[in-house]
C-alpha cells in the first residue's frame, strides 16, 4: 500500500506547567505537546520514517509514485507560533530535516492576535462568563434579531467533547456567527480588558515576527500561507475570500523567495468548493484539512481535501 502521512501540529510548549496553565488542552482540533514529548517524537519518527520535505511531497503526491525505503511523512504546524522558532526550527535543523509552517499574517503584518488565540485567553482570564455572552446577545437584541439569536441559542448553548454550554457558546458565536465587525469589537474589548492592554506585546512574545520567520526560511523550513486573518473561510465573500487567498500570497512570498506551487491549509479546516477552487486558481496543488487520516495513493482522494494525523495520533500510523 502507498500511503502518504503528514503530521499536524500546532503548539509545542516548555514543559507540563505551561500544559495546566491552559484551561483547554485541546486546541484547534490538536493536542498541545511539550518540547521533550515533541522531540522524543521526531526521533521516533525520523528513526521509522523518511521525513520528506516540500518537494518531495509535491513529487510524491502529483506521480503518485514512492520511490524511498521507509513510508514518507510530512511535518506541518499550523498558525506561526513562537514555539515554532523556539523549539521546533531548532530540533529539526539539527536533525537536518525540513517541516511546512502554515503562517497567518495578522499578527506580523497588524501585530494583532488571531482570534482563536484571543478567545482562549479571554475564557481563561474571565471568571464572569456571563458578560461576554450578555455582549453578544446584545448585538442581536440591538438590532432587533431575537428570533435569530434564538435560533443561536438552540444550536450551540449545548456542551461538546471540549466545551461547557457557555465556552461553546461563545467560541461559535466570536469565530463564526456574529458579523466579523462585531467579531472584532467584543474580542478586542475582553482581551484589553481581562487579558492584557498591551496586544502588541502580547504578539510579540506568542507569534513569530518577520526576524523569525527570515530565519526559518534560511534553515530550510519552508513557509506556506495559512490566511490573513485566521476567519472560517467558508464565512467569507468570494471577493473577501479573493482578497485574502491573494493578501496571504504576497505576504509569505516576502520570506519565501522560491514560492511558486503551493498547498492551502483551511483554518479551523473550514472549506467548501468555493475555497478549494479559488485556491486552485491562485496555484495551490493540494490542500490540508484537519480531518484525521492518511493518503493512500492507490486510492481515490481529493488533492485539495488532503487528511493529516493528529500530533497526539502518533500510535495510529
Ligand atoms: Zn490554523
Amino acid at each position: 500500500m502507498k500511503t502518504l502521512i503528514a503530521i499536524m501540529y500546532h503548539r509545542i510548549v516548555k514543559d507540563k506547567n505551561q500544559l495546566k496553565l491552559s484551561a483547554f488542552k485541546k486546541v484547534n482540533n490538536s493536542y498541545k505537546l511539550t518540547k521533550k514529548e515533541f522531540n522524543e517524537q521526531i526521533d521516533y519518527l525520523t528513526k521509522n520514517f523518511s521525513i520528506i520535505n516540500f518537494c518531495e511531497f509535491k513529487e510524491i503526491i502529483q506521480e503518485k509514485k514512492i520511490r524511498l525505503k521507509k513510508r514518507p511523512l510530512l511535518l506541518t504546524f499550523d498558525d506561526g507560533t513562537k514555539d515554532h522558532i523556539k523549539y521546533v526550527t531548532p530540533i529539526l535543523k539539527k536533525k537536518k530535516i525540513s517541516g511546512i509552517f502554515f503562517v497567518p499574517g495578522r499578527p506580523v503584518l497588524e501585530k494583532k492576535a488571531l482570534h482563536a488565540h484571543a478567545i482562549h485567553e479571554i475564557l481563561i482570564n474571565t471568571k464572569d462568563k456571563g458578560a461576554i455572552v450578555k455582549k453578544i446577545d446584545n448585538f442581536y437584541l440591538r438590532n432587533g434579531l431575537i428570533d435569530k439569536l434564538k435560533i443561536f441559542k438552540k444550536n450551540n448553548f449545548c456542551s461538546d467533547q471540549f466545551n461547557n454550554p457557555t465556552s461553546r457558546y461563545i467560541k461559535k458565536m466570536l469565530q463564526i456567527h456574529l458579523p466579523i465587525y462585531e467579531r472584532e469589537k467584543i474580542i478586542s474589548y475582553f482581551f484589553h480588558k481581562n487579558v492584557t492592554n498591551n496586544e502588541t506585546d502580547f504578539v510579540e512574545n506568542f507569534y513569530l515576527n518577520e526576524n523569525d520567520l527570515e530565519y526559518m526560511q534560511l534553515n530550510k523550513m519552508v513557509l506556506l500561507p495559512h490566511s490573513i486573518n485566521h476567519y472560517h473561510l467558508t464565512t467569507l465573500s468570494k471577493k473577501e475570500l479573493e482578497k485574502d487567498i491573494l493578501d496571504s500570497i504576497n505576504f509569505i512570498k516576502i520570506f519565501n523567495k522560491d514560492f511558486d506551487k503551493w498547498i492551502s491549509c483551511y483554518p479551523f479546516g473550514s472549506f467548501d468548493r468555493n475555497v478549494k477552487k479559488l485556491c486552485k486558481k491562485y496555484n495551490a496543488f493540494a490542500g490540508f484539512t484537519t480531518k484525521s487520516g492518511t493518503v493512500n495513493l492507490d486510492r481515490k482522494y481529493d488533492i485539495m481535501e488532503l487528511p493529516r494525523i493528529h500530533c497526539d495520533e502518533i500510535g495510529k500510523i
